[in-house]
């Protein structure tokens, strides 16, 4: 099973391609954000207990989010391949996901992280809060917020991959397609 990890800061265009990867090759795709929205739309206790802290671009525990994970992985034993999108995004978050999918004989095969400047990101997370309705998206103050703690707890998590060799960053500007064909030779180069 090939489990990737798509890494970038928010909106860097993660979402858009882990669906276009997921459909070429047929990988799942899990996004831990689109899970959590999802527990809030449903007003599940979990998404309750974690609608304030979203809403001010902050990160939900660790905790919350490996149980997510591992009760993904556990469900999913018969997945060709993994796409995870915006997780780990903390050390411990990574260390963890190690664990666990040693448990299976399993472990992360590349991290991809998509590179796009701090003002892209803000003027396309403008953009995109005209038609995602996403309550993070509408306020400039919690944009930047989300950059913040993506610089202050996050972008560390691609030293934990380059360590392990499994770092692959990706020019994250461009025209979709073009930075899907990136993309595609990332994930193609891999077991070359
Ligand atoms: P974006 O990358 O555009 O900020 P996501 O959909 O990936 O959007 O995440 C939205 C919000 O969900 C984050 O700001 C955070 O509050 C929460 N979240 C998602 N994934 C994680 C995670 N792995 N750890 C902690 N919080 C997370």
């Amino acid at each position: 099973m090939m489990n990737i990890v798509l890494f970038g800061p928010p909106g860097a265009g993660k979402g858009t391609q882990a669906a276009k990867l997921s459909e070429k090759y047929g990988f799942n795709h899990i996004s831990t954000g689109e899970i959590i929205r999802d527990e809030i739309r449903r007003e599940t206790p979990l998404g309750v207990q974690v609608k304030e802290i979203i809403a001010k671009g902050q990160l939900v525990s660790d905790e919350l989010v490996l149980g997510i994970i591992e009760e993904y992985l556990n469900n999913h034993r018969d997945s060709i391949g993994n796409i995870f999108d915006g997780f780990p995004r903390t050390t411990r978050q990574a260390e963890e996901f190690d664990v666990m999918l040693k448990k299976y004989g399993d472990d992360v095969d590349v991290m991809i992280a998509l590179d796009v400047p701090d003002e892209e990101l803000v003027t396309r997370l403008r953009l995109r809060a005209e038609v995602s309705g996403r309550a993070d998206d509408a306020d400039e103050k919690v944009i930047r917020n989300r950059i913040d703690v993506y610089k202050a707890q996050t972008a560390v998590v691609a030293d934990y991959y380059a360590e392990q060799g499994k770092y692959v960053p990706v020019n994250g500007l461009g025209a979709i397609d073009e930075i899907f064909g990136r993309l595609c030779d990332a994930v193609e180069g891999q077991g070359q």
